[in-house]
């Protein structure tokens, strides 16, 4: 089955074709760098590795070119670094490094180029210069506006006529703008902001050229695939579109849009003040990052989806019981299961994909000798492959080890002293039967029990893992 992707520019699902099997190229929008990523952040972080993987597995690792930008230029940082007494360019290195460890943890592949915007400047202002000289922008009192009027495909990715668009995107209606629905390309910075030396003075580009002009350095004017959440449909893309076409003569940018659905927590928009707000960090302090990929995954990317404690404990149970399985198996070495495959092949049916390791799962739980164990081990390992899932040693699961401890939050690190904790009770333990104290040692062993933490004695001593 060839893979089929639901295309926000026709509506439909498509085949996909690309441009050039050898160099398959995925541009999608990364996090503007001010703050703690949040649980929805995680979802196009998530879903666009797991489209990454396939595309990888399909066409090669060494034909896949996959770029995700890092927004380090924006009023919401110059405003976060101000009620944080902070300097901008610390807050947004911070905040790329926390990023970077929050997606190490959900288990994500790093993107193939991850260009930042402040590094790109001289190519959004050449952009921008090519966008004057075409007719489609103009210079207005040290701004530069795109000139929508000038753009006959103007608003063919959100289908939106020009009053929605104008209500839409609630843009500034300055009195230098030719069109209520222009848009910024360059405005003027004052001294205390960042700001770059350009042909309309000093002055910092708009949100939407930093796109255009890392995706064209970085794929070229026209490539395969663009992603991004819902949210950005428009005006962001609409408008990357805009400039990036008019700027290339009218050749198309991407062909493939892909828009993932919205993530709510516990039934409400995710906001501050509803109390609900989630980052990445407080998830990854509740659970292992696996858990929280495995319940990002449980449900279709064009799908809303509800973030609820219960999906995450039901994927920490459903992964402890894929573990206990894979325990003390061997795996046989597999090709990536066909049924897994034509799942995600299906404009990545994730919930259908677990399914059928869900299958994959039964036929191991009853195989009844070594070899046939070790096949469905190996077909269950190299799934969840695909997935991002299961390749961790089941011990570590079990054990609930399973983030770099140099880059995690203040609970898990608590996890991990925990785990030096136990390890000191099953020698206190150990030592107590030793002496014959058995009171002592089944003492131990309810107060661990109690905490959720089983002992298990066998040949080659106790071993622990949380209670399933
Ligand atoms: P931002 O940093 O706000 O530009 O967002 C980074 C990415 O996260 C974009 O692709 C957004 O569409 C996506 N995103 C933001 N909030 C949510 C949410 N609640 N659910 C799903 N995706 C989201
Ligand atoms: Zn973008």
């Amino acid at each position: 089955m060839p893979l089929s992707l639901h295309n926000t520019l026709t509506r439909k699902k498509e085949v996909f074709a690309p441009i050039d099997a050898k160099k398959v190229r995925m541009y999608v929008c990364g996090p503007t760098v001010y703050d703690f990523a949040h649980i929805g952040n995680a979802r196009p972080v998530i879903v666009f590795d797991v489209l990454y993987r396939l595309l990888r597995h399909v066409y090669g690792e060494a034909h896949v070119r996959y770029v995700r930008n890092i927004t380090d230029v924006d009023d919401k940082i110059n405003a976060a670094a101000k009620a944080n007494g902070e300097n901008i360019r610390d807050l947004t290195e911070r905040t790329a490094k926390e990023f970077h460890a929050d997606t190490k943890a959900l288990l994500c592949l790093e993107p193939d180029v991850e260009p930042r915007a402040t590094e790109h400047i001289a190519e959004m202002i050449a952009m921008i210069e090519r966008l004057i000289a075409s007719g489609h922008a103009y210079e207005a009192e040290k701004h530069v506006l795109f000139s929508v009027q000038a753009d006959k495909d103007y608003g063919k990715l959100s289908h939106r006529n020009r009053d929605e668009m104008i209500a839409g995107a609630r843009v500034e209606v300055a009195p230098y703008k030719r069109d209520a629905a222009d848009f910024v390309l360059w405005k003027p910075s004052p001294d205390d902001l960042p700001g770059w030396d350009s042909p309309w003075g000093r002055g910092r580009p708009g949100w939407h050229i930093e796109c255009s002009a890392m995706s064209e350095k970085h794929l070229g004017p026209s490539f395969d695939i663009h992603g991004g959440g819902l949210d950005l449909i428009f005006p962001h893309h609409e408008n990357e579109i805009a400039q990036s076409e008019c700027a290339h003569g009218g050749a198309p940018f991407a062909r493939y849009w892909l828009h993932n659905g919205f993530l709510m927590v516990e039934g409400a928009k995710m906001s501050k003040s509803e109390g609900n707000f989630r980052t990445i960090r407080d998830v990854l302090g509740e659970a292992p990052g696996e858990a929280a990929r495995f319940a990002m995954l449980m449900g279709h990317y064009r799908d809303p989806l509800d973030w609820t404690s219960e999906r995450l404990m039901q994927a920490i149970y459903g992964l402890d019981r894929f573990y206990m399985a894979l325990r003390g198996i061997d795996a046989a070495p597999a090709a990536i299961p066909v049924r897994v495959l034509e799942a995600l092949d299906d404009d990545l049916n994730t919930p259908l994909a677990i399914a059928r390791l869900y299958e994959l799962l039964g036929e191991l739980n009853t195989a009844n000798t070594t070899a046939d164990k070790a096949r469905w081990a190996g077909e269950l390992r190299a799934g969840g492959l695909l997935l991002g899932l299961l390749q961790q040693d089941s011990e570590a699961w079990l054990q609930g080890e399973t983030i770099d401890p140099n880059e995690i939050s203040d609970a898990v690190v608590k996890r991990l002293e925990e785990r030096d904790w136990i390890d000191e009770q099953i020698r206190l333990r150990l030592a107590a039967r030793q002496t014959k104290n058995f009171a002592e040692a089944d003492r131990i062993r309810t107060d661990l029990a109690l905490k959720g933490i089983i002992l298990e004695d066998g040949p080659k001593g106790t071993t622990w893992r949380r209670a399933g």
